[in-house]
């Protein structure tokens, strides 16, 4: 058996990495490597994770909602994964050390259009993602990001933490981040829980949306549909999922073949 990679989230049937990760150890030659899905419950997740590197794992991403979990249980971490509170991805030493770092962050700012140095942002959340979008954003040097989230207390927190301005409206600004869980399902309408309505798009320069769903979302949608440069939440996917699997294999990404094999479906 050759080595073996993974996805630890619960639920996590849903995700798309085994096919985008899968698709790129084929293609850089590590065919007898394999990326699954790990559903494991919060109740099991650490004895689970320390399991792994004597069962052949050499690293796993981390989803929802074990993303505070794998910075807490990991041996060392790195600066921005401590400074945003969570880990997406754990890499294993043989003799079963646990790295974790956060790839959501520089996954970010390599989806953007322009670069972010300088300019204003709008990030609508206050959970572990949108931490990661407001550090990432901070330390690119984003002159102003503003926060708002359902929970106007959880924005505040945040910004006292990182840094950032919280905000009750979405005002408007270069660049606009969704990275509430808003929109996920597709059976309630998105816009009736975020502050702002699809005409409002036209008040950014660039709409990024974290959330993925099996169509465009409709906040992509009325993005694209008044031609503002959209970032979607499989861009994101391949964006994070190309930098972990540098760091689990050493080797350089395969972008546009994970892209082709996200977009496949
Ligand atoms: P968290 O659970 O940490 O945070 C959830 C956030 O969504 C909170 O701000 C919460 O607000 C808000 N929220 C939940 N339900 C609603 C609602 N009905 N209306 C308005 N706000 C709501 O999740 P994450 O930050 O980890 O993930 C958020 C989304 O981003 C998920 O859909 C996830 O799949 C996606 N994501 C995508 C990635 C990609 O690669 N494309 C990477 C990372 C995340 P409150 O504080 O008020 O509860």
């Amino acid at each position: 058996m050759g080595p073996r990679l993974g996805v630890l989230g619960w639920p996590v049937r849903h995700s798309r990495s085994p096919a985008i990760q899968n698709a790129a150890l084929a293609a850089v030659g590590l065919a007898e490597w394999r990326y699954q899905l790990l559903p494991v419950p919060p109740i099991l997740f650490s004895e689970t994770v320390r399991a792994l590197p004597g069962a052949g794992f050499r690293g796993a991403n981390v989803t929802i909602p074990h993303k505070e979990a794998a910075l807490a249980l990991a041996d060392d971490a790195t600066a921005s994964a401590r400074a945003i509170g969570a880990a997406n991805t754990l890499t294993f030493d043989r003799d079963g050390a646990i790295h974790a770092d956060n790839t959501d962050a520089p996954g970010l700012i390599a989806t953007l259009p322009f670069d972010a140095a300088g300019r204003s942002a709008l990030v609508l959340g206050a959970g572990g993602s949108a931490r990661a979008a407001v550090w990432a954003l901070l330390e690119a040097g984003t002159r102003e990001v503003r926060v708002w989230n359902r929970s106007p207390e959880r924005a505040r927190a945040l910004c006292a933490e990182l840094g950032g301005i919280p905000v009750l409206d979405a005002e408007p600004a270069d660049l606009l981040v969704h990275c509430t869980s808003s929109g996920l399902d597709t059976s309630r309408p998105m816009f009736n829980s975020l502050p702002l309505g699809a005409d409002d798009v036209t008040k950014y320069k660039c709409v990024v949306d974290l959330v993925y769903t099996k169509w465009d979302t409709p906040l992509v949608s009325a993005a694209r549909a008044n031609a503002i440069p959209t970032v979607d939440g499989l861009e994101m996917l391949i964006a994070q999922g190309a930098l972990s699997f540098e760091r689990f294999t050493g080797e350089p990404a395969p972008t546009e073949l994970m892209r082709a094999a996200v977009r496949r479906g």
